[in-house]
């Protein structure tokens, strides 16, 4: 009989540690402190953990691995965003952006190798899905990007959140559906919030998703963080062309799901984006539909500045059209904010990452609306 292939602790939560460390006869509090080498002190070898004995190591090393995934591209645009392109398997890569700013830095990660969804402006959708990414390819992300980042920087910025930490905030606004791969998603999202792990607030990590209803209630019970939403368009009609999964989930349901999820979510509000598409679903009629909807839910909007790719068959709005669908809605009592685009000249943007999904067998594995499961 072959031997079982090695556990890779990299996407163990504590709940998972805390088993094995059970199974091989270990007292809990070396589950805290292996977290502690994984994700503070970035480990990857059980020889350099020294404040754990010697026999324990050496059992460790059988079995388990710590394993990210491997960086095949590395990229920096003028304006301090980066972006790696990690290796998940030997067929795909996905994308992961580091995003700087003045007093926070953000990591946009990917949840899924490609998307299902295929949203009609989205490059990921237009390559079908691959895979869900495991959690340790998840946390591995923000594994790498703490790394490498604090390797190239020592002296660490100042006003950034938390000293010693590279990366304040966590978005999953990469490729994929998060809320399609919760089984993995959750473990990956504890670790982040985990205060042996990163210790991030849950209102600086934020899921984004185009509306999978069971999703959110189910993320709502198990590991409440800030909330995205991906609205797009006013009405059902225009929202099935753009965001086809709301064949299943309509507008209707989708904010009733948002107002039980407020219950119990860490900031009083979901935020709405929506991406600017010059001519489709930018125009004062529409912000003023907008309004009307958005009276049912404690919301903020941020309007996304849609970003061209090859194909996409859209353009984006000119700015004066987004100033004033902004200014409808902030006459209307309501807070929007425009999404100052990064990271463009290295296609690192929202819905620029297409990574390299090979997935020659795109048209089957689309998962059928009738067929989503959370
Ligand atoms: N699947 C999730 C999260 C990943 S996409 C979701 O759809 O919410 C993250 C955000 O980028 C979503 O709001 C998505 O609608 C937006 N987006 C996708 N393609 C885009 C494009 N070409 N330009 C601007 N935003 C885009
Ligand atoms: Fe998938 Fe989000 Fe892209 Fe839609 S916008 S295809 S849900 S990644």
């Amino acid at each position: 009989m072959s031997a079982a292939p090695p556990v890779n602790l990299l996407g163990c939560d504590a709940q998972a540690l805390g088993r094995l460390c059970a199974a091989l006869g270990e007292k809990p509090f070396r589950a805290r402190q292996l977290m502690q080498w994984i994700h503070q002190r970035g480990a990857r070898d059980f020889a350099d953990m020294t404040d754990i004995g010697k026999a324990l190591r050496a059992k460790l090393a059988a079995q388990a691995v710590i394993e990210a995934p491997a960086v095949v591209g590395d990229s920096s645009s003028p304006d301090g965003t980066r972006k790696w392109l990690l290796k998940v398997d030997g067929a795909n890569a996905v994308d992961a952006v580091w995003i700087p700013e003045a007093n926070r830095a953000t990591l946009c990660v990917s949840s899924q190798a490609g998307c299902a969804l295929d949203c009609a402006f989205c490059s990921t959708g237009k390559q079908g899905f691959s895979r869900n990414l495991a959690s340790a390819e998840i946390i591995g992300q923000l594994w790498l990007a703490e790394r490498l980042l604090g390797a190239q920087a020592p002296r660490r910025t100042a006003g950034r959140a938390r000293q010693g930490r590279q990366v304040s905030n966590v978005v999953f606004m990469g490729m994929g559906e998060p809320l399609l791969n919760l089984d993995q998603v959750i473990p990956a999202l504890r670790l982040m919030l985990d205060d042996h792990a990163y210790g991030l607030s849950r209102r600086r990590v934020t899921v984004s998703t185009s509306g999978v209803v069971p999703g959110m209630d189910r993320l709502r019970e198990e590991c409440p963080v800030a909330l995205a939403v991906s609205l797009h368009a006013p009405d059902d009609a225009l929202r099935e062309r753009l965001v086809p999964v709301n064949r299943r989930y309509p507008i209707r349901e989708l904010l009733a799901a948002c107002n039980r999820y407020l219950e119990r979510a860490p900031r009083d509000f979901i935020t709405f984006e929506y991406v600017m598409l010059d001519g489709v679903n930018d125009s004062a009629a529409e912000a003023r539909a907008l309004a009307r909807l958005a009276a049912r839910v404690r919301c903020k909007f941020n309007l996304i500045p849609f970003n061209a790719f090859a194909g996409s068959g859209f353009r984006r709005s000119p700015p004066e059209r987004i100033a004033r669908f902004a200014e409808v809605l902030r006459r209307a009592g309501l807070t929007a904010t425009t999404r100052k685009t990064r990271g463009a000249e290295i296609d690192a943007a929202c819905g620029q990452l297409a990574g390299e999904v090979q997935d020659r067998t795109r048209r089957r594995r689309r998962i059928p609306l009738t067929e989503l499961r959370a």
